[in-house]
């Protein structure tokens, strides 16, 4: 072996050296020497690997006690973090969905830092139901007998037709056998729920008849799902949550509906298209409806179910029921968040996804304006613009319709290697503290500035990485 190498191999100080410099002392305090110490040997031996193939040629104690503490504090990071969501997608699944409102926070926080009555009954000192804390208030404010929830909107469909169709048929319309992403398949959740799909009608038309003819004494129940990812558009045609109903009656068997976002206000009165709202499928007659606590009720991650009596009875009783339920922290946020419900005039203000929906192209560009201002600067390595663009409220919310919205574009100022000089600095914002996540496009960086509300916090973190 070259001496050279040799020399540098006897300079690795040992474990023992490294663990008594003053630097590795404090992080053993906190992190405790044994973590401490594997660290130190991965290192160590990274160093020797460096040193075989000529990558380092000079070490010292000093450089080797901060390479281990960088290797310390990465571990250490939070694998999760809070990060700007500028890719124009409100309710985005991979972004972690709902920001929730300031109210819920605290009580997450509080509901998690204490023990608590979350199954016990004040009154009578004896057992209570979980169900307790949410279902007055979703009975409230969708007209519904009874309430449950769980885990998320997957699980409620889940446990409905697990509940109400095992070893039964259900019918569902062609149109309606919808894929959500991340695996959730309609016609597979039936299977594992154990149940018969009936396929009925065709993608474009499903027709009271259709359902009709397939109504068996097998027939557990009637479903709809709602197709909240794609539109079918032209000539088509589905049978309304009312005709359903009416149908069901005559054979006494219950109705379902999935639907999906799911929210409390008319969309409407945000200038949006209508989308159905839990209380209009309780009133067309549903026996039961389901959608999710994260989409656009802006809440935390849960199934709620709602609907008759009986029915949620039923349901409770599923022994799956006690696999999907939710915990405490999901109780307070959700019941937090269902609170601001009852006074509509405020939903708005404290609401984050109601919030950014209902922002306006000329709020979004005069805070572009204001941004574009003060990241001007003549060291930029890139040019900074405002663009018009489209936004999204996602998770299947209203798939066909976009918001006019604004964004910064970043593009680099010359004209050689734009695509990797964007791919790189798109890495750098992912890097940053508190990560940056737009989309390249057109041969920029698109942050779109709909969901943005903390312009300090991407100022701060935005100028330093623009004169790399
Ligand atoms: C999103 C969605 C689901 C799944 O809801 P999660 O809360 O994500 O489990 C189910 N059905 C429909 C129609 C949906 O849009």
């Amino acid at each position: 072996m070259n001496t050279n190498i040799q020399s540098l191999l006897r300079k690795i100080p040992s474990v023992d050296t490294l663990l008594d410099s003053s630097v590795l002392k404090v992080l053993s305090k906190t992190y405790g020497p044994d973590f401490v110490t594997c660290h130190i040997r991965e290192v160590l031996e990274l160093l020797r690997q460096q040193i075989k193939t000529g990558a380092v040629t000079d070490i010292s104690n000093r450089k080797t006690s901060v390479m281990v503490e960088a290797a310390i504090r990465k571990e250490a990071e939070p694998s999760l973090k809070n990060i700007l969501n500028l890719t124009g997608t409100i309710i985005h699944t991979n972004l972690g969905r709902a920001p929730l409102p300031e109210q819920a926070v605290k009580a997450v926080a509080q509901a998690a830092a204490g023990t608590n009555n979350l199954e016990f009954n004040l009154k009578s000192g004896r057992r209570g139901d979980r169900d307790h804390h949410l279902e007055k208030l979703l009975c409230r404010l969708t007209g519904a007998e009874a309430a449950t929830v769980v885990n998320n909107n997957a699980a409620a469909l889940l446990l409905v037709l697990n509940t109400l169709a095992l070893r039964k048929q259900v019918p569902v319309s062609r149109g309606e056998l919808i894929e959500i992403g991340g695996s959730f398949r309609i016609p597979d959740i039936m299977q594992r729920a154990g149940c018969k799909l009936i396929e009925i009608g065709t993608t474009n038309r499903t027709h009271g008849k259709d359902y009709r003819a397939a109504i068996t004494d097998k027939t557990a129940m009637l479903l709809k799902v709602h197709t909240s990812n794609y539109s079918i558009e032209g000539f088509t045609k589905s049978v309304s949550e009312a005709e359903l109903s009416v149908l069901a009656g005559e054979f006494n068997i219950p109705t379902v509906v999935d639907l999906g976002s799911g929210t409390l206000v008319d969309l409407r009165k945000f200038g949006l298209p209508y989308e159905p709202t839990a209380q209009d499928a309780i009133s067309q007659g549903m026996d039961l409806v389901t959608f999710s606590g994260d989409k656009l009720l802006g809440g935390p991650q849960a199934g709620i179910i709602i609907g008759s009596k009986e029915l949620i009875q039923k349901i409770k009783r599923n022994p799956m029921k006690r696999a999907l339920r939710v915990d405490k922290m999901t109780i307070a946020a959700l019941s937090s968040v269902l609170q601001l419900y009852l006074n509509p005039a405020q939903l708005v203000k404290h609401i984050p996804v109601l919030r950014q929906l209902s922002r306006t192209q000329k709020e979004i560009h005069s805070q572009a304006k204001q941004l574009l201002s003060q990241c001007t600067a003549p060291d930029n390595a890139y040019d900074l613009a405002i663009e018009a663009c489209e936004s999204q409220i996602g998770s299947g919310a209203l798939p066909s319709k976009s918001l006019p919205s604004y964004a910064l574009t970043i593009s680099p100022r010359g004209k050689k290697r734009r695509g990797s000089i964007l791919k790189n600095l798109n890495h750098s914002l992912l890097d940053l503290r508190v990560p940056v996540i737009g989309r390249i496009h057109n041969d920029a960086l698109w942050l779109d500035l709909r969901c943005l509300e903390d312009e300090q916090l991407l100022l701060t973190q935005l100028k330093p990485a623009l004169k790399q």
